[in-house]
């Protein structure tokens, strides 16, 4: 029986009562094989003994000591023990036994003593208040789990009901893993594995457990996407070539116009009309890279297994249109596209976007978020379900319960890196509701946050990725400037010349609101300075997340038209706005930004083909890695070197907010600190899948 199978209810297990079963409960952990797969996050190595003088060095220490004396302080109920040890050393250390007066009694003078505990200076001597103690000789020298727990169980008990279960349940168990796998890779099974990381009897095993378990974990999630790939390609995922090209294998209605996409690289797919319309319409012709995509996503369109495809490309790179082209595509088959947007303002842009380039061409488009009044709500909602509107724009009220889709075939998700995998899942689900036959929806999902490309390749390895390398032609790179606040002056008469030539320019700030807290300026202070003292004869406007949505659509509206020059915000600007004559970004406490931030907020500028410049201002008490970090902004615009730049100063467990947004709910793996094992675990899984689909 494999562990999870282990359905027993975990009240079965001795130890655990109608008391325990809650706190077990907030762990999610409802069944025995639930509770056996609680796994430790760490273990106390309790084989090995430390000197109390070694306290400062370890978070806590094992330690031989002789009780040399009680002492009591305090008065009445408040009367407290202190035990006096002192260890082989000669150093000598209090444990002061707050509510454990009972300890006097077990533990007299010239006892010979284990202590497990912390200690620290306190009134001039060593002391613990926190800690284990037995006498010596009591416990053989082992390891201990050290599990997470909730409010209501305590590390001893949730050692001892493990204990137990493994005891009753804990034969029997089996791999998930293949045996050759395991043979391979030098994996003990998993009975072993449970046993080990439970129970060890040295380190070294538990460090063979957790291996082996990270192993499972990311082997069974590659295989995942190994067989989704399977079932939707018909092939793995490959891994090898760069820009990956989907092949049409003919299906779907095709274009019958007769310009065709130029690329190099890739199969060349024709045009649909819509598609050929706008592009003529428009003031620029495509990127080169613009091309190969566009024609990359008609032929996905155009296959029979869809479109499952991750389009990355920096900021400013152009991937909007390239959304609003296979929404033309998409109409042209027939269908409705849905384009979700992580927040109201980026949504709002869009749709006036698309109605400047897609209404013209009988295009009909909707706005949906989740503050669109009742009426006109109703009103939308029917038309969608009737299939009066072809592209619906909006936030994730696009997928909420009442919202039907007459026949959506295309999903495109911008800024994906802002979604969770249930989001996800939900939207697909619409379009798998509105197809007679079931299929899921093409899905096309944007991000400027770039994706190191090996992590990526195993992250989204059922997708296809395309990516956009090369920005709009004439693009200049954007200037960046770091200064001191002292220096700040400087920095407004910069910002006065630039208005004078007509320019913009965005202020952003870290908080709405002063705080008391933190000595950090904030945008509603910092806007009226700047109205009132600094540009006094400049239109100035504020904007940030608690501000009405209306109040937003009209300042953003102003902004774009150029009646408003200033625009103070927090970080509500970072994603997706796009007001070209806007050169200027000055950043306050921009070392309070991560470097995806900076970099996202920095995109905002240098959109048209003017020269545009970014301002840095840093506080004077910068630390170290803040001077890294804007060191990396100062000396780089390439999103891709910023991200690997990100991992590396940061270390590994939060790239772009991967792990916050769900993609990977791991228990124990981390897939950038055991990438290693993740490259062993994907190759052993695709090797299987492999072997499978052959025969
Ligand atoms: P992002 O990839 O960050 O979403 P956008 O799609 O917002 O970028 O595009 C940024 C700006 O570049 C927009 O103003 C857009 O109209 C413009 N743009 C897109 N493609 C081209 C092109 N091929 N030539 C010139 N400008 C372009
Ligand atoms: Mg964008």
């Amino acid at each position: 029986m494999f562990l999870r199978e282990i359905n027993v209810p975990v009240s079965s297990v001795r130890g655990v009562g109608p008391a325990t079963v809650k706190p077990l409960a907030t762990l999610e952990i409802h069944t025995v094989g639930d509770l056996l797969a609680h796994w430790p996050r760490d273990w106390e190595d309790r084989t090995e003994f430390h000197s109390l003088s070694q306290f400062d060095t370890r978070s806590k220490i094992h330690v031989k000591a002789t009780v040399v004396a009680h002492d009591w302080f305090g008065f009445g109920r408040m009367r407290t023990l202190k035990i006096i040890i002192r260890d082989e050393a000669g150093t000598v250390a209090e444990l002061v036994c707050f509510n454990r007066p009972f300890l006097e009694k077990q533990f007299p003078p010239d006892a010979r003593v284990v202590v497990y505990g912390s200690f620290r200076y306190a009134y001039g001597s060593l002391q613990s208040s926190a800690f284990e103690l037995e006498q010596d000789g009591t416990s053989p020298a082992r390891v201990l789990p050290v599990y997470a727990l909730a409010a209501g169980i305590s590390q001893t008990q949730m050692r001892k009901i493990i204990a137990n279960a493994l005891r009753e349940y804990g034969r029997g168990i089996e791999s998930e893993l293949p045996e050759p796998v395991r043979t391979r890779y030098q994996l003990p099974d998993k009975q072993l594995i449970v046993q080990w990381a439970h129970q060890p009897a040295n380190l070294s095993q538990t460090v063979q457990a957790r291996h082996a378990l990270i192993f499972e974990e990311l082997f069974l999630f590659e295989y995942a996407i190994g067989q989704r790939s399977l079932e939707r390609r018909g092939r793995l995922p490959r891994l090898d070539t760069d820009t990956e090209t989907s092949r049409a294998d003919t299906a779907q209605p095709g274009p019958n116009s007769a310009s065709v996409c130029q690329n190099s690289d890739s199969v060349p797919a024709a045009l649909f009309p819509l598609q050929s319309r706008l592009i003529e319409r428009l003031s620029f012709s495509l990127t080169p890279d613009q091309k190969t995509v566009l024609s990359e996503l008609n032929n996905d369109l155009q296959s029979n297994t869809g479109m499952a495809r991750l389009l990355q490309g920096d900021v400013g790179s152009g991937k909007t249109l390239l959304a609003f082209l296979a929404a033309l595509a998409v109409r042209e088959q027939g269908g409705q596209t849905a384009i979700l947007a992580p927040t109201e303002l980026l949504a709002r842009q869009h749709a006036d976007t698309a109605a400047r380039l897609l209404e013209p061409a009988g295009i009909r488009i909707a706005f949906l978020t989740g503050n669109l009044k009742a009426s006109g709500r109703t009103k939308l909602l029917e038309e969608l379900a009737a299939g009066g509107i072809d592209v619906v724009i909006g936030t994730h009220a696009l997928f909420s319960k009442n919202v039907r889709y007459h026949n959506l075939r295309l999903v495109v998700i911008d800024e994906q890196q802002r979604f969770g995998v249930l989001q996800r899942a939900a939207i697909l689900d619409k379009g798998r509701e509105s197809d007679p036959d079931d299929r899921p929806p093409n899905l096309l999902m944007m991000s400027a946050t770039p994706i190191p490309r090996t992590l990526a390749l195993s992250v989204f390895g059922d997708l296809d990725v395309s990516v956009i390398k090369t920005m709009p032609p004439g693009r200049k790179p954007v200037i960046t400037h770091l200064a001191a606040k002292k220096n700040e002056e400087r920095v407004y008469d910069f910002i006065r010349r630039e208005l004078a030539a007509g320019y913009q320019a965005y202020f952003v700030y870290p908080l709405i609101d002063p705080s008391d807290s933190v000595e950090l300026a904030s945008a509603t202070d910092m806007f009226t300075h700047l109205r009132e003292r600094v540009f006094p004869d400049t239109p100035c406007a504020l904007i940030h997340s608690r501000i009405p949505e209306d109040e937003q659509r009209e300042t953003m509206h102003a902004f774009r038209s150029g009646k408003i020059r200033i625009l103070v915000a927090t970080s509500v600007v970072e994603v997706g706005v796009d007001v070209p004559n806007a050169t200027c970004m000055v950043i306050e406490h921009a070392e309070r930004f991560g470097l995806s931030a900076l970099h996202q907020l920095r995109g905002r500028v240098g959109r048209g083909s003017t020269q545009s410049y970014c301002f840095l201002v840093f506080s004077d008490k910068l630390t170290e890695s803040g001077k890294a970090r804007l060191r990396v902004m100062h000396e780089t615009t390439d999103g891709f070197l910023i991200a690997e730049e990100d991992l590396r100063l940061r270390g590994p467990g939060d790239i772009a907010g991967i792990q916050q947004s769900g993609y990977l709910a791991f228990t124990l793996a981390d897939p950038i600190r055991d990438y290693e094992i993740l490259l062993e675990a994907r190759t052993a899984a695709f090797d299987l899948l492999e072997a499978g689909s052959k025969r």
